[in-house]
């Protein structure tokens, strides 16, 4: 069975702001540890592929992609608050949108040459779980920056 590849890429031709080689590979280690046998009964399958093995769900699948209540978006490896209902938006891409994060602290920016891109990955700076990336595309203003995050790695706490 060949398996389906999703890529969140920039429409338009996307200039990062930051430059690659500046940033950390991922080889740090994170607060929350745990094995692989337990983040996958903590996970299920899905959220482990995707937050544990950087993978990507399918774009127009997950119900906060569409979802426009107040509240807080969490990690789903480890509860930490990543976002705010305040600054999601839609950009149309089919994952859940964000124009900046709580604070700086709560995700880490990795360079992400995979797929044959050059890319900035997001991760949860508390587990180092995969939450998508971000892209310096104007699309998620007044930042101008666009984190595409897969739903399946985050929860939500409605306000
Ligand atoms: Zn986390």
């Amino acid at each position: 069975m060949m398996a389906t590849s999703w890529v969140c890429v920039s429409p338009n031709g996307d200039s990062q702001r930051l430059n690659l080689d500046t940033l950390k590979k991922d080889s740090m280690t994170y607060k929350i540890e745990k094995t692989e046998e337990e983040w996958k009964a903590l996970l299920g399958e899905e959220a482990y592929r995707v937050l544990r093995l950087k993978g990507t769900e399918r774009p127009f699948t997950s119900e906060y992609e569409t979802l426009w209540d107040s509240g807080t978006y969490v990690c789903k490896g480890c509860g930490q608050e990543l976002f705010t209902s305040e600054t999601k938006f839609d950009a149309g891409c089919g994952w859940p949108s964000f124009y900046q994060s709580i604070d700086k602290t709560r995700v880490k920016e990795i360079a992400d040459y995979s797929h044959g891109m050059s890319r900035v990955e997001v991760v949860c700076s508390a587990c180092g779980g995969h939450l998508g990336h971000v892209f310096n595309d104007g699309y998620g203003q007044p930042t101008g920056l666009r984190y595409c995050i897969n739903g399946v790695s985050l929860g939500f706490r409605k306000k």
